[in-house]
């Protein structure tokens, strides 16, 4: 863009927002281009804050007159560099996080409406102040948004009762490619009237418009929880006590997640200050979950009574569960700082897939297999959703080995799981979406019928492919 041309731009932004909210300066710039992991830096002609879902329209209406790409940013959590602009600095980033309010709460229908902006954190607080509770729970829900929960459909710990994002959004507003404000505010559960623009909009990662705000469900806030950490000797005894545990608990199991033994070694290793679970190692273990409208009392009653079938049938090892709110926590925090373990320790090559929950012993059989085979002494950090089939599957360096040198694996390693996880009808990526960091897996795996009509969905929604070009297909011409 040329220099008279730029700064016309530019001018008409801070006139839309004020140059308060126009961020120039290489410093302060520097939060909104780099990911949450430090992969990658960008560069953006600016970083623009709108306070309203109007301002959001003027920026895109300038923007597409001016052909300048835009990059749509919430917290800038997100796992696939979806949300972090190309070197070239041609783009913008609009950062969401002014839009903030909460704008209603529904307590006789259960809906609460929030702006993109929200952290999900405060909309979980929100909920509970009415006695209402909104489930998505993620570890970084301190700094995610509302906005980027719904572009890349989040997924976390609550998905086995309560679903998805997508399943947790009934309405959006959205600001189009063109700058227009499309109000599909809607919070209504049943709602047949055409094609769904709602789903299309949620886990399209900024590509087809900007959403300004959502009508999101809420449930009644349980009476009792109570959390239980088990050992297991196994990936096919930690299915089956899934399926025995979802068979006497039904809609009462909340959550359910697996950890590799190796996954605890690292978090311990890295937060000593958390209190170990049990006094010796197992092969796998699971955090689970019950939720209860019912006492504490009755809840305690059918838990220890499904451990102990488990235990008789030699499903589990060893259980303990948990009667304090500490440690309740102390648990959860093991789980919540797998990822920050990881990080503390180095990089390491990870791979965010679902599968077939039947299919997931073989997969894990089979993959473990093929890596040692392949780089022997590789070290496994296993762990995920596994009452959703949704698995982290990371490869770290065999002892010894330096993270820079295992990472120039990384082509092969990916090849080698996701053609398993294919192989096993699984996705490459359950929860956090293709950004830029998948694309070419992407059309890999993806038939070309599939990726044609989504290609054709981005063009129709967007024909001057100015919405966060480069994420998740290549720059279509
Ligand atoms: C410690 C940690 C744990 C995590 N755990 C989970 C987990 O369990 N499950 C899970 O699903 N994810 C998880 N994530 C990933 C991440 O937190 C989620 O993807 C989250 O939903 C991203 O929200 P965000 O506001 O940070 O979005 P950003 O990172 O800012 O953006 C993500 C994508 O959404 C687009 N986007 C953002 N806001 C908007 C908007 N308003 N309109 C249109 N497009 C927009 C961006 O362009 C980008 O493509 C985790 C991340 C961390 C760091």
């Amino acid at each position: 863009m040329g220099a008279i041309y730029m700064k016309t731009f530019l001018d008409l932004c801070i006139k839309a927002i004020g140059a308060e909210h126009v961020i120039l300066d290489e410093l302060d710039q520097a939060s909104y281009l780099v990911d949450w992991r430090n992969r990658k830096r960008g560069q953006a002609l600016a970083i623009l804050r709108p306070g309203s879902t109007l301002e959001v329209a003027t920026l895109v209406k300038i923007c597409s007159t001016y052909s300048v790409n835009i990059v749509p940013q919430g917290g800038n959590t997100g796992l696939v560099l979806g949300g972090i602009p190309e070197v070239n600095g041609s783009a913008v980033v609009i950062s969401l996080k002014r839009l903030n309010k909460i704008r209603d709460i529904d307590v006789r229908n259960n809906t609460i409406t929030v702006e993109a902006g929200c952290l999900l954190e405060n909309v979980q607080i929100s909920a509970g102040n009415s006695q209402r509770l909104f489930p998505l729970s993620l570890a970084s829900q301190g700094s995610c948004t509302i906005g980027g929960n719904l572009a890349t459909n989040a997924g976390g710990t609550g998905v086995l009762r309560y679903g998805n994002m997508r399943e947790l959004c009934l309405g959006l507003e959205v600001v189009n490619a063109k700058g227009e404000v499309w109000n599909g505010l809607r919070a209504l559960r049943k709602d047949n009237t055409g094609y769904d623009l709602r789903d299309l909009f949620i886990g399209s990662e900024g590509t087809l418009g900007i959403i300004t705000a959502a009508v999101l469900k809420l449930y009644s806030k349980p009476n009792s929880q109570l959390t239980a950490f088990v050992a297991l000797n196994s990936m096919i005894d930690a299915i089956n006590f899934l399926l025995l545990i979802q068979k006497r608990s039904g809609a009462e199991l909340t959550g359910f997640e697996l950890m590799n033994q190796f996954s605890l070694d690292l978090v311990h290793k890295h937060f000593p200050t958390f209190q170990q679970v049990f006094s010796v190692a197992h092969p796998y273990y699971a955090l689970i979950e019950l939720s209860s409208g019912e006492t504490e009392l009755n809840l305690k009653d059918r838990l220890e009574s499904s451990l102990e079938v488990a235990n008789t049938s030699g499903l589990i090892e060893d259980a303990v569960v948990c009667f304090s709110e500490s440690q309740t926590a102390n648990c959860w925090q093991i789980r919540e700082s797998i990822s920050a373990a990881q990080a503390k320790e180095g990089r390491n090559i990870k791979h965010d897939i679902s599968l077939p929950i039947s299919k997931i012993a073989d997969f894990i059989f089979e993959t473990n297999h093929a890596l040692q085979e392949r780089f022997p002494g590789c070290q496994m950090v296993t762990f995920g959703h596994l009452g959703d089939g949704n698995l982290h599957y990371n490869i770290s360096p065999p002892e010894g080995e330096v993270d820079s040198d295992f990472l120039q694996n990384q082509v092969i390693i990916n090849q080698i799981v996701h053609d398993k996880t294919h192989f096993f009808h699984g996705s490459i990526s359950a929860e956090h979406g293709i950004g830029t960091l998948k694309k070419q897996e992407l059309l890999r795996y993806k038939s070309t019928i599939e990726l044609d009509m989504m290609r054709g969905i981005k063009t129709a929604l967007d024909p001057e492919n100015i919405m966060n070009p480069g994420k998740i297909f290549e720059t279509i011409q």
